[in-house]
């Protein structure tokens, strides 16, 4: 069975096509700045690449182009659209539903409802999944949710300690984000420690980042909340920070919610310190060459990450393994080894030489080390495929 996995951005596409059970990417791509005068298609099929520079009016003028890549003679991987049996799209923002769910009237409405909790992310994905009804007449769609796999969250680390009529009138809570990922790393760390579960602190450190505790299998605290800007420092994004802060600040520069809303979540975190980059390959750049607030930029991204994993911790009590994942985790000794220093004391030790070279799937502990420490690459895209295809199958 092919299953189109769509991930779809307030101006972009991603998209890949599996072939389903096998697990397969038979194509994939990207749509960017759709809605400007030139719009550029990065699409890859048949082992050739293909790029498309020309104007996108919007997602559904996009899907449309997406498709005939997909079915084009030489790029294509398709004959006919029809042979897309499945959708699985991406949704930052699924409230309280718990796990992948196919696709009804019921289930647009609450994305619908949802979007006032994720202005950027869920209008957006509506409009692809729309878009694609539209093409895929027969398909059936599944929406993937970025918060499901942490509704099994406890109340008392779900609930923010504010008047609980907010919880009941507005569901004001914790949801936590990143959930495919946090959940597909755990799965994998799994099969390499020979464990039908295990209780595992997860760090999937992106442009956008965040830590889950796991107790077998369930998430019991992220350190992501109402919307993604709590917990950690991101590229853009503030993270944890004394909220009298943002009164203090709209009190102080006139700023609206809504330029308040942009600067903690787009001007702060290592772009907001550095003054240079939101990317942290350029900040380690800049680091090496004796930029004094590039390294203090690192220095505060490992430090929050440290916190997260020795609270996490002790909620979980005994922890199996800790996981690095995303752009960062996956990729960046130095990082991980900031992260974990001096924390002996509690069962972690690194080797430094296994974590230089440690890439997907590898473990960077000492044999001396009680708590496993890897490195797994993240696939959400497979995750999506697979949930899609298990739940149309
Ligand atoms: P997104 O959240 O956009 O999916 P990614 O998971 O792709 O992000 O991660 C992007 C981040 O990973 C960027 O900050 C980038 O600089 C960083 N990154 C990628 N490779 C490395 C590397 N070798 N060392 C340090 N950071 C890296």
């Amino acid at each position: 069975m092919k299953v189109l996995v769509i991930n779809s951005g307030s101006s972009s596409i991603k998209y890949q096509v599996f072939a389903m059970p096998e697990e397969k990417v038979i194509s994939k791509g990207l749509l960017e700045r759709i809605g400007e005068s030139e719009s550029n298609l990065k699409h890859t099929g048949n082992d050739k690449t293909k790029e498309v520079k020309k104007p996108v009016k919007d997602h559904a003028e996009g899907m449309t182009l997406i498709f005939s890549m997909l079915t084009d003679n030489e790029y294509g991987v398709i004959k006919d659209v029809s042979e897309i049996k499945a959708v699985g799209h991406r949704i930052v923002h699924g409230g309280s539903f718990t796990k992948s769910t196919l696709i009804d009237n019921d289930v647009i409405k609450a994305i619908e409802e949802y979007s006032d909790l994720s202005p950027l992310h869920n209008p957006p994905n509506l409009v692809g999944i729309k878009a694609c009804q539209e093409i895929l007449k027969d398909a059936k769609m599944v929406a993937c949710f970025d918060t499901g796999f942490h509704q099994t969250m406890p109340e008392h680390s779900y609930l923010y300690a504010l008047p609980y009529e907010y919880y009941e009138k507005y569901k004001v809570r914790r949801y936590g984000f990143h959930g495919t990922s946090h959940k597909y790393v755990y799965a994998e760390a799994l099969k390499m420690l020979k464990k039908d579960s295990a209780n595992i602190i997860t760090c999937h450190l992106g442009n956008g980042a965040s830590v889950t505790a796991i107790k077998n299998g369930e998430s019991i605290d992220t350190s992501m909340g109402l919307t993604p800007l709590e917990g950690l420092i991101m590229g853009t994004r503030s993270g944890d920070m004394d909220p009298a802060i943002v009164t203090y600040l709209m009190d102080k520069t006139g700023s609206s919610t809504k330029e308040m809303n942009n600067i903690l979540n787009k001007k702060s975190g290592l772009i907001g310190i550095s003054e240079i980059s939101n990317d942290m390959r350029n900040l380690i750049a800049e680091a090496d060459k004796g930029n004094k607030r590039a390294s203090l930029a690192i220095k505060m991204f490992c430090y929050r990450i440290k916190k997260y994993v020795g609270s996490y911790m002790a909620a979980l009590g005994t922890v199996d393994a800790i996981i690095f994942t995303g752009g960062i985790g996956e990729n960046n000794a130095y990082i991980r080894s900031s992260v974990l220093e001096n924390m002996e004391f509690f069962g972690i030790k690194v080797d430094h030489e296994k974590n230089k070279v440690a890439r997907d799937a590898a473990s960077f502990s000492h044999a001396d080390s009680k708590i496993e420490l890897l490195v797994i690459s993240t696939d959400e895209e497979k995750a999506i495929a697979i949930d899609t295809y298990n739940i149309v199958k």
